[in-house]
């Protein structure tokens, strides 16, 4: 929508009925059927619904309201659901499924005067690091064409890297939200497991799924969670906490804050001009009055095993819905069994199949102790590091990723994929907050053009506000 402006002037321009949120809708649609073909962010953009939301809003601030989010548009990743839209997952198993309901939080967006807007591209029911496995369409990094917007929410990040849209939601389940974010350039940011409700969202492993937003500003941000964060009674696992206002800033500097640096995830590994552009991030930190103080995560170096199990083994429970039966496509078959063979092997993708495949295995009489309860021990023994790194510090620091964004292709080896994750799932198995910041750019490892790189930082459980704070600081910078 090639507007530049912030998403508080945006809101007050609106309550202000200097725009209406029509306008900037229709705007936004425009400026999407114009650009999206290049970059691909979107599945779907429903405009009719789109429009009528636009219409609702204005008629809510004709009729005296003034709203945090007045017209501002928030693309959706396309597992959230939005009543009589289709809601893929980027998956032929739901490539035409309407849903009947909306999710919690894109209702909440609604509620603060959001107007959702178009559905975004993923990873096949967001699994993977890059949006390549999406079974419906290729999204491309705004910031260069051949190189991927990360994943699982690469359509979302996209959107926003690419000013189609101020906002956008996402899903991080070890590490959706963050990695893109820092493959893409901007903010997002993954709160506390239980503070946004999953109401609506289609459930990918269930002990660590979690919705957040991505702006271009940790200020932009602050206010999409702070629309959609807070207890749902139709989430059970939604926690009863006061959300305070997190897009309140106050402080000016770090002094006072100390910010931990892992030791497991030292950048000796990195390339030389990634590692410069960390090393110059902490010596910011430093420099904004923060001490940086060593912390050590003694098992994290078994996370990545242990995420690979848990994640795989609630998804092949949580995934077994989709039978041909109830949801989505159906093929016929013989019988029954033979219905459910023929749907499945037709409506899932390659990486789907082995997720499925490794968390039935994880789970079967015989080898559940030995896989599934051994990964959930290691859980509990990275949550009680964390806990007691906390101990010694209030903000942990790190990269988002090892690399900029990949070309396409680059990791056809489903493991070399999976070490993407290498920063961003410890963190996501302890549930903690955590978001990505841009940082500084790295010449692309093939043609030398900059890309951005993500600062990652994350708080302690329900302290989204100081993870804000610091973030807001370390931009001003
Ligand atoms: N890349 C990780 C995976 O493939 C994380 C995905 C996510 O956070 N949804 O599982």
């Amino acid at each position: 929508m090639a507007q530049t402006t912030t998403v508080a002037a945006l809101a007050a321009s609106v309550n202000a009925r200097e725009r209406s949120a029509r306008e900037i809708a229709q705007a936004a649609l425009a400026d999407a059927a114009a650009r999206d073909g290049a970059i691909g962010a979107f599945l779907a953009l429903n405009e009719d619904v789109t429009l009528a939301w636009a219409e609702s809003i204005d008629a809510r601030i004709s009729a005296g309201e003034q709203l945090p989010l007045a017209g501002v548009p928030v693309a959706i990743k396309d597992n959230l659901a939005l009543a009589g839209t289709r809601t893929t997952c980027g998956s032929k198993m739901l490539e035409n499924w309407v849903a009947p309901y909306t999710a919690t939080a894109v209702e909440r967006v609604l509620r603060a005067g959001g107007v959702p807007f178009g559905k975004t591209n993923l990873d096949e029911f967001a699994m993977g690091s890059s949006c390549e496995n999406s079974a419906l369409g290729v999204t491309r990094n705004p910031l260069h064409l051949e190189r991927v917007p990360g994943g699982s929410s690469g359509g979302s990040a996209a959107a926003v890297a690419a000013d189609l849209t101020p906002l956008s939601l996402g899903s991080d389940t070890g590490g959706s939200i963050r990695e893109p974010a820092a493959f893409c350039g901007i903010v997002g940011l993954k709160p506390t497991y239980g503070r946004v409700s999953r109401y609506g969202l289609i459930a990918f492993a269930s002990s660590l799924d979690q919705i957040g937003p991505f702006g271009r500003s940790v200020a932009d941000v602050a206010l999409l969670y702070d629309a959609i964060a807070g207890k749902d009674p139709r989430d059970a696992t939604s926690v009863d906490r006061p959300a305070e206002a997190t897009s309140v800033f106050t402080r000016q500097d770090l002094r006072g804050m100390r910010i931990g640096i892992v030791s497991e995830f030292g950048l000796d590994a990195l390339e030389p001009s990634v590692r410069a552009v960390y090393e110059a991030a902490y010596a910011d930190l430093l420099r904004l009055g923060a001490e940086l103080v060593d912390v050590t995560l003694p098992t994290a170096r078994y996370a990545l095993a242990t995420y690979y199990l848990l994640a795989p083994a609630e998804a092949s429970s949580n995934l077994a819905r989709f039978d041909g039966i109830r949801y989505g496509l159906r093929v016929a078959g013989d019988d029954v069994g033979d219905l459910y063979e023929k749907t499945r092997a037709a409506g899932f993708g390659p990486e789907v199949k082995r997720r499925i495949l490794i968390g039935t295995h994880a789970l079967s009489s015989g080898y559940y102790d030995a896989y599934y309860v051994k990964a959930q021990k290691a859980r509990t023994l990275i949550a009680a590091d964390f806990a007691k790194a906390f101990q010694a510090c209030d903000i942990i620091a790190s990269p988002a990723a090892s690399t900029t964004a990949f070309a396409f292709q680059a990791k056809k080896d489903p493991y070399s994929m999976y070490l993407m994750d290498y920063y961003t799932i410890p963190i996501s198995l302890a549930g903690l907050p955590s978001l990505s910041q841009p940082c500084g750019f790295a010449p692309d490892p093939l043609d030398g053009t900059p890309m951005p790189l993500g600062l990652q930082l994350a708080a302690p459980l329900f302290e989204e506000r100081r993870l804000l704070e610091v973030a807001r600081v370390f931009e001003a910078r």
